[in-house]
């Protein structure tokens, strides 16, 4: 029982600020994961800017009640309009200042992490507007993404003609973020950019030079969901060797569509394993819709670290 807690203890389950975020602006998230027994909250950019600007003491609170509670807090930039690798020009500026905006306020609240995609396609019209998100508007918004989902061949054959130029001006910004979260300070540490694969994308994430040179301070995200959808398989760690940010989602396999884990196509036995296994991360991070949705994933993916655990540590012995 005690080896038990321990191996359960060496890998820490985080939520997304999803389940909280009609409920709760985002230093209440944060308390509110605490109480549903989350190790940390996966804050959204849109819902912190929200939040400064009505109450930029909250940065500090949230750094605080972080600490006191051993809470671990990464963030997800917006899936909103401007992009980062948008071919024109004003438009990449404009993202990437505000990219750098939100690693000055993570460096106060002590966020360590930040998880972007190469892009984000949806238009601003449904971004956040107050700290809280208004619950219609959210409801709607989180279909539209669905539903967005059903037009990812198109999108992905749309970037696929344009790559060169989408990587190129996707590349340029990385490493103006990369280099700028380098420079910001979270407890003692660079703040980390992960680059999180997307259904649509037609990156080469194989090629990223993560943990090297300018891209020291990058790392490989992972995402079940948007692996079974842009690959048609189910996430196979065995090559990687280097740190990454675990996404652990579920899907019917076509869209993206947040389900409870085990009631989907993914199969997360491997990958868990392996990421066990080879320590490749210390925090597998839920994307569940709704809190009851996040609490019931929790449970399953506990007993399935507690089985796959028991399994590692039998055979290395
Ligand atoms: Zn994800």
């Amino acid at each position: 029982m005690g080896a038990d807690l321990e191996i359960t203890a060496q890998v820490r389950i985080v939520t997304s600020v999803a389940p909280y975020v009609t409920a709760a602006n985002a230093l209440q998230a944060i308390k509110l994961a605490h109480e549903d027994g989350f190790s940390g909250v996966e804050l959204n950019e849109d819902h912190l800017h929200q939040l400064v600007q009505v109450k930029p003491n909250c940065l500090r609170l949230m750094r605080t009640y972080s600490a006191d509670k051993h809470m671990i807090n990464s963030l997800h930039k917006t899936l909103h309009r401007p992009s980062i690798d948008s071919p024109d020009q004003s438009e990449r500026k404009r993202a990437v200042e505000y990219t750098i905006k939100t690693l000055d306020y993570m460096e106060v609240a002590g966020i360590y992490r930040m998880v972007l995609h190469s892009f984000s396609d949806l238009p601003a019209f449904f971004c956040l507007k107050g700290e809280c998100a208004n619950k219609a508007g959210y409801f709607v918004g989180c279909n539209a993404v669905k539903i967005y989902g059903i037009f990812a061949p198109v999108l992905k054959a749309y970037r696929q003609t344009r790559k060169k130029e989408f990587q190129e001006n996707f590349v340029h910004s990385l490493s103006e973020i990369a280099k700028y979260a380098a420079d910001r300070n979270v407890d003692g540490k660079p703040i980390e950019i992960v680059l999180e694969e997307h259904y649509s994308d037609a990156i080469d994430y194989d090629s990223v030079p993560y943990g090297r040179g300018n891209f020291a301070n990058v790392i490989r995200g992972i995402d079940t969901a948007h692996q079974l959808i842009r690959t048609g398989r189910n996430t196979d760690l065995s090559e990687i060797n280097e740190l990454i940010h675990f996404h652990a989602v579920d899907t019917n396999g076509v869209i993206d569509d947040h389900r409870t884990i085990g009631r989907g196509k993914v199969n997360f036995e491997n990958s868990l394993s392996t990421a066990i296994g080879k320590n490749l991360t210390d925090t597998i991070v839920l994307e569940d819709g709704t809190r009851n949705s996040a609490l019931k994933s929790k449970e399953v993916l506990i007993s399935m670290i507690r089985r796959i655990s028991t399994t590692v540590s039998s055979r290395s012995v």
